[in-house]
């Protein structure tokens, strides 16, 4: 019953904003100076109050209910910095209160809005910020304070938003090649409290509070609500002008609290999925999930999206547990952003969700959303094992079935020569192609806990046939930031939140596994090299990718067209021959070393690769 007040509600709301004039419902507070209007979309109140602080006093309004169930009060004269908030009496009572569901500026730990100026937040140079051009894409996901908060960076803001502005990361970042810099949950979350700093706290973030501002802890001074926000801009500007975009870990499957959040207060029950029994379902394992598929629940996730673009030059979203939106609603987020605008995400959820599985943005269902890419666990799964066991997989030398990897190497679309596999990927660039993620264990953990007898030496082969892979799939590739540095977390999978010591990236590695680092950089520059590996359509990849035979617990992977390349991967314990076709190679990787430029000449009709290790040739 209440679902369809939703739905009847939903559609009015469709209807209203389609009225020239019709008051965006997320615009909660507008500031100019002569007024600031205050709107806040509550279907479920019979008053709504907002709160203005200002200079010691407290001034609160009853706002007026308008078309669509947007609530407006106004306060003549110039109100910039000042905190408010709302507050909804609903079945009888009055509600905590809220800084609304949409708050672009917050006092301290996000509780209150504060009316601001955005563009008094604009960095000097902001209005000439562009994104660096689009080219093959290759990710690195990073955690602000495992990137620059070991004295190792040297960084000048370790942990913080500005760490990225300094010359050390940013040359870092474009020595080793990659394009895009997802930066893991960067909006305001709940679970560190951003008054008690000193205290080293850590945590991954996927706990929202806040979704349309700047997370408090990572800015220099959180008490400051202008600082949060120039930081980030700061950030991406920075990062803009050394070339990478920006991608931002989104979380709208779930918020940290229920009524105790913004969500909850201002609209008790809308923004929830419930179960059978009308409890909150949980889809997200984190005690509640949202219900993308309501109206205004689908609208709120397209403008925030809309808004981080717009307002903060975001360039990509990478969503957290998208199996829990529906399909609708992620093709609603990929019409309303650029098509050079990147948006991925977790193709499953932590639980069943409390809607129909084949209307949900599962991997299964990807081909119904073009555009939209998903994390390929198949690829994962046989390169170095699940998450959910210790065996070995491929990487490590476990005989395993290369049905998957082939799958991975041709992006997860449909071709001739992958059996037995669900071909999800409509298009390769669907195809989020990796290993590891800040999920589970890291790499060298991963590999450790599969195959405790081996050296470092092993390790680091099996490290670098890994991310052969992953680097010249068709797929769109993703590495987890300091596995070119062989980082370890002590064997930690679950580490949100855990402490520094197990969290952040030793640079010092930077010198001790000069050479693995250089094998990335190196595969990195060969991918860019040869858009060979980034076709970037299923009919280009069935037409010219191809796996001749190959020797047992091998895969050769052979892509055609005007500059053939081929990839001979040997997951066996023995050196290996492979058959190729007659001509003249550069060879671009083999054993372990790898240069875009060549190590050496060789021909066919055969060639041998060591064990363990990955051999990439360019027909000359
Ligand atoms: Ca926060």
């Amino acid at each position: 019953m209440k679902r369809n007040l939703y739905i009847i509600a939903g559609i009015v709301m469709s209807i209203m904003c389609g009225c020239k004039g019709a008051v965006n419902p997320f615009d909660e507070c507008l500031y100019t100076p002569e007024a600031t209007t205050f709107h806040v979309w509550s279907a479920q109140a019979d008053s709504v109050q907002v709160l203005l602080m200002e200079g010691g006093e407290v001034v609160c309004k009853d706002m007026k209910k308008g078309r669509g169930d947007v609530w407006t009060a106004v306060f003549k004269g110039d109100h910039n910095g000042a905190n408010y908030v709302f507050r909804t009496h609903t079945d009888g009572a009055w509600n905590e209160t809220s800084a609304g569901v949409f708050a672009k500026a917050v006092s301290l730990n996000g509780d209150m809005g504060v009316v601001m100026d955005l563009r008094t937040t604009d960095p000097e140079g902001w209005d000439a910020d562009v994104s660096p051009a689009f080219t093959t894409p290759v990710v690195y996901e990073l955690h602000h304070r495992d990137f620059s908060i070991d004295p190792s960076s040297g960084a000048a803001h370790p942990g913080k938003f500005l760490a990225l502005t300094e010359p050390w990361s940013l040359s870092f970042l474009q020595d080793l090649g990659v394009t895009h810099v997802q930066i893991l949950p960067s909006f305001d979350y709940g679970s560190i409290d951003e008054s008690t700093l000193e205290r080293n706290v850590y945590n991954w973030g996927y706990d929202p509070k806040n979704y349309n501002v700047p997370e408090g802890s990572y800015s220099s001074d959180p008490a400051d609500p202008a600082c949060r926000i120039r930081e980030f801009k700061q950030m991406v500007m920075a990062l803009h002008g050394a070339g990478l975009r920006v991608v931002m870990d989104v979380v709208y499957n779930h918020t940290y609290q229920t009524m105790g959040c913004a969500l909850g207060r201002v609209n008790p029950g809308y923004f929830y999925r419930t179960g059978d029994d009308g409890e909150l379902a949980n889809g997200s394992g984190c005690g509640n999930e949202t219900a993308s598929e309501r109206e205004m629940v689908r609208r709120f996730i397209v403008e925030s999206v809309k808004y981080w673009h717009d307002e903060y030059h975001v360039d990509g979203f990478r969503f957290d547990l998208m199996g829990i939106h529906d399909i609708e609603t992620m093709n609603a987020v990929r019409a309303a952003l650029p098509a050079d605008v990147l948006v991925y995400g977790e193709g499953w959820a932590a639980m069943a969700p409390a809607y129909p599985a084949e209307l949900l943005a599962m991997k299964a269902n990807m081909a119904q959303i073009p555009g939209v890419g998903a994390f390929s666990d198949d690829l994962r799964d046989v390169l170095v094992g699940s998450p959910f066991n210790s065996l070995p997989a491929f990487a490590a030398g476990a005989a395993v079935n290369v049905e998957p990897l082939k799958f991975g190497l041709a992006g997860g679309v449909e071709h001739p020569q992958v059996n037995g596999m669900v071909f999800w990927a409509a298009e390769p660039s669907q195809h989020v192609s990796y290993v590891t993620c800040h999920d589970n264990y890291c790499l060298r953990d991963r590999l450790t806990l599969s195959c405790p007898k081996a050296t470092e030496a092993e390790l680091l082969r099996m490290d670098k046939l890994a991310q052969t892979a992953v680097l010249t799939s068709q797929g769109m590739p993703f590495i987890f930031a300091g596995e070119e540095l062989f980082r370890t977390k002590g064997g930690d999978e679950n580490s949100f939140e855990s402490p520094d010591s197990v969290n952040a990236i030793r640079w010092d590695n930077l010198r001790t596994y000069r050479n693995l680092f250089n094998y990335y950089k190196a595969l990195i520059a060969i991918r860019k090299a040869h858009p060979a590996f980034w076709l970037g359509n299923a009919g280009a990849v069935r037409e010219l990718v191809s796996f001749p035979e190959a020797p047992d617990g091998c895969v050769a992977y052979f892509i055609d067209g005007d500059d053939p390349v081929m990839v001979l991967f040997n997951g066996t314990a023995e050196s290996q021959t492979f058959d190729i076709p007659e001509g003249d190679y550069n060879m671009l990787a083999c054993d372990g070393e790898a240069s875009p430029v060549g190590l050496g000449n060789i021909s066919g009709p055969q060639c041998r690769v060591k064990p363990l290790s990955a051999t990439i040739l360019s027909r000359i």
